[in-house]
């Protein structure tokens, strides 16, 4: 299949990979050239501009730092949706709030093109391995003609609902994983306190009804765990300020529909906090460390 992939980041590179890798045709553009040198080294053709990668796909897939970058690329004069011909089905896998998530595809539909929002989980690392989960909004027919491509880059493929509701899962995944990651590190700094070793109270609690995610697979103690971010000074991963968008993105979609997240808005101050204190770069597991 003919595909072209706008946005060759950290998350977008390792997905166009596997992508060649299951033999599909790639063009791909970037504004960074370092990122398009290493997408050309793996066999993908390298494009002068976003409309030029697109002008023969049959299939666009985007994934892009922010709502504004989505918008920029598809709509306007120069956007891909008054250059593109409406056979190609895009695929925005960036988080961008569900709102410009759904006036996109809006558009996109009013000019005849079959869009998704389809933003995913499980880091850089899930990216490589292939092992994202999608969550996916829009229609039926549309998702099931993406899935074979979804699938060559992920592992669970979620049809959340309609255009939209793959945007509106991620915020909630990313304001539950904020919260409890603040919420885990308090208890473990408490326990610390108290003298506890932080394994053997990681351990107790796994086992108990306070175990989560964090605690289990992604622990912010230094020490605890080997191969996660905190025990390699809280390099890589995913950084505070990726996890400060998203909680921006949560506080934002609950004003305005009137829905109450409180603790979402606490973690955000938090995190800003940390982020500001010279931190925005670590993983946000460092937010441990937040006095
Ligand atoms: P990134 O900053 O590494 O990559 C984004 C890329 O988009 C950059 O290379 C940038 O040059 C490119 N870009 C920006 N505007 C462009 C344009 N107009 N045309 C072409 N290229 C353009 O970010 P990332 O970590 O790859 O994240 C991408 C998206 O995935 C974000 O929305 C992020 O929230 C989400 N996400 C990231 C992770 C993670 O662990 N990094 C996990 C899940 C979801």
């Amino acid at each position: 299949m003919k595909i072209a992939f706008i946005g060759l980041g950290k998350m977008g590179l390792p997905m166009a990979l596997n992508l060649l890798k299951a033999g599909h045709q790639l063009t791909g553009y970037d504004l960074v050239k370092s990122q398009l040198d290493l997408f050309a080294a793996s066999g993908g053709t390298v494009a002068p501009d976003a409309n030029t990668a697109a002008k023969d796909a049959e299939v666009l897939i985007s994934m892009l730092p922010a709502s504004q970058h989505v918008q920029s690329l598809y709509l306007g004069e120069k956007g891909l949706l008054a250059n593109l011909k409406p056979k190609t089905l895009l695929i925005d896998c960036s988080t961008i709030s569900p709102k410009v998530a759904q006036a996109v595809a809006a558009n996109a539909k009013a000019k005849g093109f079959a869009m998704i929002d389809a933003p995913v989980s499980g880091g850089t690392a899930g990216a490589q391995a292939a092992t994202l989960t999608f969550m996916v909004g829009g229609d039926t027919n549309d998702v099931e003609r993406a899935r074979p491509l979804l699938e060559r880059m992920g592992q669970n493929i979620f049809h959340a609902g309609a255009s939209g509701a793959g945007q509106t899962v991620k915020v909630c995944n990313n304001m539950i994983l904020g919260i409890q990651m603040l919420g885990t590190s308090e208890a473990l700094r408490l326990g610390i306190a108290n003298g506890m070793d932080p394994k053997v109270l990681s351990d107790i609690i796994s086992k108990s009804s306070g175990r989560n995610w964090v605690l289990e697979l992604y622990n912010p103690c230094p020490g605890v765990m080997e191969n996660v971010p905190s025990s390699k000074g809280y390099a890589g991963g995913f950084g505070v300020d990726l996890m400060l968008k998203d909680l921006g993105l949560a506080v934002e979609n609950a004003e305005g529909l009137s829905a109450s997240v409180p603790l979402g808005k606490l973690a955000q101050q938090l995190y800003e906090t940390h982020s500001k204190a010279g931190n925005g770069q670590l993983d946000f597991s460092s937010v441990f460390n937040l006095k």
